[in-house]
C-alpha cells in the first residue's frame, strides 16, 4: 500500500511523462533533490513491470526505498561475479568448485519474497552469501514490479532484463561515457587474473582455452589483422562473468567502423569512438533517461542516434548560484606557461569557509595548484582520501568532477565551484581525436566544435551541480577564462550582465 502524497509538481511531471510516453521515449531533466526517483517509480507502477538502470549497485538504494514507499515490489540483479559461492562439489574422487548455475544445486534454493522487499537486490544476496547460501538463480526469475539493474545488463544481458514496459536510465548523463562501458583493455596481466579464478571449477578448460585464444590474438593477432576469436567458438554463455562478457563483445566488434583497436605494450584496448552505435539500440525500446544534467537535446539526437523522444524539463526550484567572470585569464595553449602564476594566486583567493571545487582541464593544470591546495587529484587518487572542505582540486571527466559526492545531511558541503580554463576534452589522446574526427565526418565538418563544445559544457554543468543538492543550497560559480562567453550564454546567462572580478 502507498504512503507517498506526491507533491504537486511531481504529479505534473508524472501526467507529462506518461503523456510524452504514449508517443515515444522521454529525456526528462529535473535538478537533484527535486525526487525523480518518485517520479520514475510512479511512472512505472503505472505502465507495469519496467526496470531502472544504475551506473553503480550502490545506486540501487534509493530505488528501493522509494518503491516501498510506493509498495511496490522491488526485483532485479547483480553481477554474478560478485556473489557466486563456487560450491565445492565432491566425485570420482575429485572435488572442484561450481560456477554455473546449472549444474549448482544451490541453483534450486528458494526464499521468501518478503527478504528482498525488506533488504534490497544487493543487500539479499550479500546476506546470503554471509551464510553460505546463494539466492542468485532465484532471484533471476523472482517477479516484481520494479527491476534493478546495473547499465551493463542493458549492453551485455538484455535478455536477462525482466521489466520491459519502460527502461529507466538513472543518472543518464553517464550515458556520455557508454564509450568506457562497453570498451575494454585486454592485458596479459588481466586475462591471467581471470584464469586463477576459475583454476579447479567447472569451467576452468572452457574459459582458460578461451582466454588462451584472447591473449594469443592481444598480443600477436591484433597486429597483424587476424580475426579475433568468437565467444560461441567456447561455449561460455553459462559462464555469466562480466569480466569475460565484455571482452568477448568488444572482440565481436572488431573491425566494425564505429569501434577502435589501440595498441599496448602488453595487450590491446578495444574503444567504441561512435556513441550511437550501442545507444540507438533504444530506438527499439520505451525509454525514459532522467537526470539534472542531460546533454542538449540536439546531442542526444545526433550525437547519441536517439529518435523518437520528447524532453519534459521539471524545475520545481531556482538553482542559486552567483556567477563571477575573470575575463584576463585563458589555459590556451599559447598563453598556458604564462597563465598560471595568475591562476595560482586567483584560486588562492577563493578559499572560504566550505568547500571550493576547482575544476581543470587537465592532470597537467591541476598540479599549477599543489602548493595552495588541500587535495589535487592525480591519476592515482582514491576517492576516500578527498576532503570535506578546503580548496580540493579536480580535473573533467577524472574521479572527483563525477563520482564523489560532497553531501552532508542532504545539504552539499560546496560552497564555490571554479572552472579554471574551459574543459574541452584532450583532443591529444589517440581515442579522443579519433572519436572526434570520426564525429566530425559522419555529422559534417562544423559539428567538430559543437561535439566539443557540448562536452565542456555539460563538465562544466556537471561541476555546478555538485553544488546544489538541495533546494536550499547555494553556491558561487567563478569562470576564470576569457573564452567563458558562449558557456555562460548557454547557461541562460547575458555575458554582459555576469559580475566581472579580476582575482
Ligand atoms: S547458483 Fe549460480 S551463482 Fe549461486 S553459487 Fe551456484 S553457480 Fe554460483
Amino acid at each position: 500500500m502507498s504512503e507517498v502524497n506526491l507533491r504537486p509538481y511531481q504529479t505534473d511531471a508524472v501526467e507529462r511523462i506518461l503523456s510524452a510516453l504514449e508517443r515515444g521515449s522521454v529525456a526528462f531533466q529535473s535538478p537533484t533533490g527535486s525526487g525523480k526517483t518518485l517520479v520514475a517509480l510512479e511512472v512505472m507502477r503505472r505502465l507495469g513491470a519496467s526496470s531502472a538502470f544504475t551506473r553503480t549497485l550502490s545506486q540501487y538504494e534509493p530505488w528501493e526505498r522509494e518503491a516501498r514507499r510506493l509498495g511496490l515490489m522491488i526485483g532485479g540483479l547483480a553481477g554474478k561475479d560478485r556473489f557466486c559461492l563456487r560450491p565445492v562439489m565432491k566425485g570420482d574422487g575429485k572435488s572442484i568448485r561450481i560456477t554455473r548455475c546449472f549444474s549448482c544445486p544451490l541453483a534450486f534454493n528458494s526464499y521468501d519474497r518478503s527478504r528482498v522487499q525488506e533488504l534490497g537486490v544487493v543487500g539479499f544476496l550479500s546476506s546470503l552469501r554471509d551464510k553460505d547460501e546463494c539466492g542468485y538463480g532465484w532471484l533471476r526469475f523472482l517477479d516484481a514490479d520494479v527491476y534493478l539493474y546495473t547499465y551493463p545488463y542493458f549492453f551485455f544481458y538484455r535478455k536477462m532484463v525482466r521489466g520491459n514496459a519502460l527502461l529507466v536510465f538513472d543518472e543518464a548523463h553517464n550515458l556520455v561515457n557508454v564509450g568506457d562501458m562497453v570498451g575494454v583493455e585486454i592485458t596479459a596481466d588481466r586475462l591471467r587474473a581471470i584464469r586463477r579464478d576459475y583454476e579447479g571449477t567447472d569451467a576452468h578448460e572452457t574459459v582458460s582455452s578461451a582466454l588462451d585464444a584472447v591473449e594469443s590474438w592481444a598480443l600477436h593477432g591484433a597486429a597483424s589483422g587476424r580475426r579475433p576469436p568468437d565467444a560461441e567458438e567456447f561455449g561460455l554463455e553459462a559462464v555469466e562473468d562480466h569480466r569475460i562478457s565484455s571482452v568477448f563483445h568488444a572482440l565481436s566488434k572488431v573491425g566494425h567502423p564505429a569501434y577502435r583497436v589501440y595498441a599496448r605494450p602488453d595487450g590491446v584496448s578495444i574503444r567504441l569512438i561512435d556513441p550511437a552505435e550501442e545507444l540507438s539500440k533504444l530506438n527499439e525500446e520505451k525509454w525514459l533517461m532522467m537526470s539534472g544534467t542531460l546533454p542538449s537535446e540536439g546531442y542526444m539526437r545526433r550525437v547519441w542516434g536517439l529518435q523518437d523522444f520528447q524532453v519534459v524539463d521539471v524545475r520545481p526550484y531556482r538553482m542559486k548560484f552567483s556567477y563571477f567572470w575573470d575575463r584576463d585569464l585563458s589555459t590556451r595553449l599559447a598563453e598556458r606557461k604564462s597563465a598560471r602564476s595568475g591562476y595560482v594566486r586567483a584560486v588562492s583567493k577563493l578559499k572560504g569557509k566550505g568547500l571550493t571545487l576547482v575544476l581543470t582541464p587537465s592532470y597537467e593544470v591541476a598540479s599549477w595548484f599543489k602548493g595552495i591546495a588541500d587535495y589535487v587529484e592525480s591519476r592515482e587518487s582514491a576517492s576516500s582520501d578527498v576532503p570535506r572542505e578546503g580548496l580540493v582540486v579536480a580535473v573533467a571527466r577524472g574521479k572527483l568532477s563525477e563520482g564523489v559526492e560532497f553531501v552532508e545531511d542532504g545539504r552539499s558541503l560546496i560552497k564555490r565551484v571554479v572552472i579554471v580554463g574551459i574543459p574541452y576534452p584532450n583532443v591529444g589522446d589517440p581515442y579522443v581525436r579519433d572519436e572526434v574526427e570520426f564525429l566530425s565526418k559522419k555529422l559534417g565538418s562544423r559539428s567538430r566544435w559543437f561535439l566539443l563544445r557540448e562536452d565542456a559544457l555539460l563538465t562544466i554543468r556537471q561541476a555546478m551541480g555538485r553544488a546544489i543538492r538541495n533546494q536550499e543550497d547555494s553556491a558561487e560559480v567563478y569562470f576564470l577564462d576569457r573564452r567563458a562567453g558562449p558557456f555562460l550564454r548557454r547557461l541562460g546567462l547575458n555575458p554582459k550582465r555576469v559580475r566581472l572580478v579580476d582575482l
